[in-house]
């Protein structure tokens, strides 16, 4: 969804509220699963337009141990604000620069970009590798068995650290030599 906030940039101390209410957003990226739902109102201070509110939204992930599909619920803030082109220049023809560190690539010519921003939001949010439990034991490496549903028959491979050699040695000092 684009929005056009011409009416509220035109208007000092003009408000418009919106309600969200956006399909899920699908890409290679990302995937949820409901609708996102939430509200922003839109506010023109004079030199900016303040978008004060929030949405919720559910991902679609897998688990970054044993792969399962996981909802992940997001909450998301919004809190951001748009500087307005001066009107009164744009109207005289002359093109007031705004500064390049102030402006917004989804806020332009007073329509916002909506949608983007809520993917754009969301892939901040969600966690880069979540688990589907803090205890997750994985996959095994050498059969791919989900480790969750019981243990498999793989030999136990027990890496050699480089600790090991001191240890046998720490331990070696500790017996009194005959
Ligand atoms: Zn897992
Ligand atoms: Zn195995």
């Amino acid at each position: 969804m684009k929005l056009d906030l011409t009416e509220v940039a035109g208007n000092i101390g003009k408000r418009h509220s919106y309600e969200i209410r956006e399909e899920c957003v699908e890409g290679e990226d990302l995937k949820c699963t409901e609708p996102i739902v939430g509200t922003v109102e839109f506010t023109n201070t004079g030199r900016l337009i303040l978008a004060r509110g929030g949405f919720s939204a559910t991902v679609e992930m897998e688990c970054g141990r044993c792969l399962e599909r996981l909802i992940v619920p997001v909450e998301v803030k919004i809190e951001e604000q748009f500087p307005i082109a001066n009107l009164t220049a744009l109207l005289a023809g002359h093109e007031e620069e705004i500064p390049e560190e102030e402006k917004e690539p989804l806020f332009e010519n007073n329509v916002f970009d909506l949608s983007e921003f809520i993917r754009q939001a969301i892939l901040v949010e969600v966690p880069i590798q979540p688990l589907c439990n803090e205890t997750c034991k994985g996959l095994c490496p050498t059969c791919g068995r989900n480790l969750n549903e019981g243990p498999c028959d793989c030999p136990v491979v027990v890496e050699a650290s480089p600790f090991d050699k001191l240890r046998q040695l720490l331990e070696a000092k500790e017996e009194p030599a005959e």
